[in-house]
């Protein structure tokens, strides 16, 4: 009877058993919360470790959901795919297991002396509120599988070298993130300062993250932020980053003039349950003044987390650390939205700068507006005399860009602080 109902290789409950489940659920209508897990690009995984040894990962996963769940809660789909069938308390129980699992894959699947790493995409359906019936749950699971499975939605995938190249690339970057998580002295921080300019004094920097690999050797953000979001691994990061720019505060910026250094956050740090909380004792373990800190939210992420993102900045703003809106001008923005939060610095992307070359009247309104509600405001990207000229002209304050200096690493910006 067992092997009809039970997965012999993980031990855990199938499908048959969870539809079985699921016919006692639509008929009492109890409120659950089912949540599908596939790994990602499992098959490419299990060609590249080997059947076995990709078989012990899914073991591996599969005992770990047990003990996220009581014992008929954790189910074996076929493939890579899983299952845990929840009885929801709250609306906020899908995001802590999520954020749970996710935590564990970090740590990865030690098989046979190899530690090995697998991404695994979530797709959360609730029950009534989403299927109300076996018929329509069925339905919609069909569609949630489809969009966590990773493959993509052509009628034919004609698989072709440069995918494998790019898949290869994106799991060394991966493991380059994680080794970095582990080693610190990976993540590099540059700096790019910012200047005044009716005085031409700097007044503040950007701290900016680069990662050292011993393969892949040096990777600027665009080859990894994006893959540090996907994976959760951002959250990570991100502490590392300020922990030490806030190490290089304490130890040689106490004094100086400048007003603080900013720091990137990610739409997904603000996924962390305890996002202000972290960063605020990050920057108490270092002992410096909070206000010597400042974060740099885009636009897009402002407005796609906006309760959140206004929760955490309310918090951080009653210890004094500002917030600037980064890459202001390049979404379609819900201005009235955006100008709701307490942002006191907003910076001009420098796609907007440059594009206001040929016509900064607009620019030139935009500014006056800005004044208006009281930000002060930094133009990104400005590389030529002519550009700095315009910022000028338009009664732009600060500036950041090449034409004063380019990022740049630690002991460099050191000397230029002087
Ligand atoms: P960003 O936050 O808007 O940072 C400004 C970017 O513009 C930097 O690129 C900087 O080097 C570049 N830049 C500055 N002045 C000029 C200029 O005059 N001309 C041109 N063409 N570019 C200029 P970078 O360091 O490559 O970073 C790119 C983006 O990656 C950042 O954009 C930010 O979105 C992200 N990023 C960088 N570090 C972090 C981090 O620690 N955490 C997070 N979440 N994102 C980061
Ligand atoms: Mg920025
Ligand atoms: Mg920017």
């Amino acid at each position: 009877r067992d092997s009809v109902t039970f997965d012999s290789l993980s031990g855990l409950p199938n499908e048959a058993l969870l539809q079985r489940k699921l016919i006692r659920i639509f008929r009492f209508q109890s409120p659950h919360t089912l949540i599908f897990l596939d790994i990602e690009n499992f098959e490419y995984f299990s060609s590249l470790h080997g059947a076995p040894t990709a078989e012990q990962v899914l073991v591996g996963i599969g005992t770990f959901l047990k003990t996220m769940a009581a014992s008929n809660e954790a189910f074996r789909l076929e493939g890579s795919r899983f299952c845990l069938c929840l009885p929801s308390k709250d609306g906020r129980l899908a995001h802590s297991v999520v954020q749970a699992v996710r935590q564990r894959m970090t740590q990865g699947w030690q098989v046979e002396g190899e530690l090995l790493f697998v991404q695994v995409n979530f797709g959360v359906l609730h029950i009534p509120s989403h299927a109300s019936t076996l018929a329509e749950y069925n339905q919609a699971r069909k569609r949630v599988l489809s969009e966590i499975t990773s493959v993509r939605k052509q009628p034919v995938f004609i698989f072709t070298k440069q995918d494998a190249f790019d898949q290869q690339r994106r799991m060394n970057v991966l493991s380059a993130l994680r080794s970095s998580i582990r080693n610190p002295e990976q993540v590099m921080v540059h700096y790019q300062p910012i200047y005044d300019v009716a005085t031409g004094r700097m007044v503040s920097a950007e701290a900016l993250m680069r990662i050292k690999d011993e393969h892949l050797g040096f990777l600027p953000p665009s080859q990894f932020i994006s893959l540090a979001e996907q994976s959760g691994l951002i959250v990570h990061l991100t502490k590392i980053l300020l922990s030490k720019v806030c190490t290089l505060v304490r130890k040689n910026l106490g004094e100086c003039a400048l007003e603080y250094i900013s720091v990137n956050l990610s739409g997904e740090d603000f996924n962390s349950s305890h996002i202000a909380g972290s960063l605020i004792s990050i920057i108490e373990q270092e002992q410096i003044a909070p206000k010597k800190i400042g974060f740099e939210i885009t636009e897009s992420v402002a407005l796609r987390s906006y309760e959140k993102v206004s929760q955490v900045m309310l918090e951080l703003s009653l210890r004094d650390i500002k917030f600037a809106l980064d890459d202001f001008g390049t979404g379609y923005s819900n201005l009235k939205a955006l100008m709701d939060l307490p942002y006191a610095y907003v910076k001009f992307d420098k796609s907007v700068i440059h594009a206001a070359m040929a016509d900064p009247a607009m620019l030139a309104l935009l500014v006056d507006m800005l004044h208006t509600l009281g930000k002060v405001l930094i133009a990104e990207g400005v590389e030529t005399e002519q550009q700095l000229e315009m910022v000028k002209s338009v009664g732009i304050e600060r500036v950041q860009g090449f034409y004063y200096a380019k990022p740049m690493e630690e002991q460099a910006f050191l000397e230029m602080v002087g």
